[in-house]
């Protein structure tokens, strides 16, 4: 399959002793400079900014969610549209994920697997509070109910890499099942063994697809890494897919890494993957964007990432800034006539004060979700880029420690005091 020569990977500056790396990947829709971070647009818009904006704020890729967009629009509407990225109007690499993650953790009622709570609690049948069991999984696939309208949907392996080759993105993530840190040991093991034989099944299916349209540019197919906090299961998990192929013997392209883990683990899991993947295929860390979770992600080997959180908590008024997080909706704020943050290149903190965004926000105006959407992405986005400079010049440990000093409040800003 030649088409596969264009995408690619190259491995730039190495950061002694430890997994991290720079490098660039190219797609048909461009090269991403790693570590790189890709805002998520999860219907195929960044709520709130145009997508010439998300350019501008040197946002290099988006990740759009087959899930949503498989219930809405459609997928073959955004095949007849050219792809996601043709669709959305965004000049640039896209990545989808498989849908597994909304499946499953919609279905039973866990957003976000970071902010899961592991008790101690180990059942196989746990849900969320309050939500009624929307997602069944079986060894073929699994059905779930539409958080829509409530219709009933199904989807395998194969379904999934259908819904992602209509979608068109550069990068697609194969079909795994999500477990939580509640599930058993014994779960686990079988869900890993369930969720490498869908990749399989995704490969052989990806082979087939692309075969089929080879009218459109390739796209690239990462397998996912499960096996929540057990190392054993992790490293298999990693060996498993290195391993895998299609029946025509194409291999992943990049690799995943999902599922349930806690923040202090995070690093550690990342390594025991970076550990056993090849080192001539890029990473990407799925659903991270705190400043410490970032540093952590890097450093163990992640070179690229997504997350929903920049923009979700803009529209919630939290702002970041290197001195920490802060919420513009307090008080303070009223007659506050400098802007977010005086150190920031964004659009918004060039022409706008905290008074103006605070009045925005008491007035519930829909700007406000805008020009803080810019700021919040522009600070994640420029944080990675800093990063990504930090490790080509050698400094990455010295930049880590300075940053996360003022980020943790050693260093307090004028005017953030008392947050
Ligand atoms: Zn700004």
């Amino acid at each position: 399959m030649s088409a596969a020569s264009e995408f690619s990977f190259k491995v730039g500056t190495r950061l002694e002793g430890r997994h991290g790396r720079t490098g660039v990947i190219s797609t048909p829709h461009g090269d991403i400079a790693t570590p790189a971070f890709t805002p998520v647009g999860t219907k195929a818009t960044v709520k709130a900014v145009l997508p010439e904006t998300m350019k501008e704020l040197g946002s290099q890729a988006l990740l759009a969610n087959a899930y949503h967009l498989y219930l809405q629009p459609g997928p073959d509407i955004v095949d007849e549209a050219g792809g996601v990225a043709a669709f959305m109007n965004w000049k640039g690499p896209t990545f989808t994920d498989s849908g597994g993650f909304q499946v499953m953790s919609l279905g039973v009622g866990f957003k976000k697997v970071l902010a899961m709570e592991s008790v101690g609690v180990q059942s196989d049948d746990v849900i969320a509070k309050g939500k009624e069991r929307l997602a069944h999984v079986d060894d073929d696939g699994v059905t779930f109910r539409s958080h829509l309208d409530g219709s009933k949907h199904r989807f395998t392996p194969e379904v999934s890499m259908g819904i992602q080759h209509q979608l068109g993105a550069d990068v697609m993530m194969a079909f795994d099942e999500l477990t939580t840190l509640m599930n058993t040991r014994g779960y686990q093991e079988e869900s890993l063994e369930r969720t490498r034989r869908w990749a399989k099944r995704c490969l052989d299916e990806h082979e087939r697809l692309t075969a089929a349209r080879s009218h459109r540019p390739y796209q690239a197919l990462f397998g996912v890494i499960q096996g929540a906090q057990y190392e054993d299961l992790r490293r298999k998990a990693c060996r498993d897919l290195e391993a895998l192929r299609g029946e025509a013997g194409t291999g992943f392209d990049g690799y995943g890494i999902g599922g349930a883990l806690e923040k202090h683990n995070l690093g550690t899991i990342v390594g025991w993957c970076c550990d056993e993947l090849p080192e001539n295929k890029p990473r990407h860390l799925l659903g991270i964007s705190e400043p410490e979770d970032i540093f952590t992600a890097v450093e163990n080997g992640a070179d690229t990432f997504d997350c929903v959180n920049p923009s979700r908590v803009a529209r919630n008024a939290a702002l970041y800034t290197d001195e920490g997080r802060f919420n513009i909706n307090t008080a303070r704020f009223k007659r506050d006539f400098t802007p977010i943050d005086e150190t920031c290149d964004c659009y918004t903190c060039a022409n706008y004060t905290r008074a103006y965004i605070h009045h925005l926000f008491k007035a519930k105006e829909i700007l406000a979700a805008t020009l803080c959407t810019i700021h919040n992405e522009r600070f994640t986005v420029r944080l990675v880029d800093r990063v990504r400079e930090s490790l080509d010049g050698g400094y990455f440990d010295d930049y880590k420690t300075d940053f996360l000093g003022r980020w943790r409040g050693r260093i307090k800003a004028p005017g953030l005091q008392g947050n």
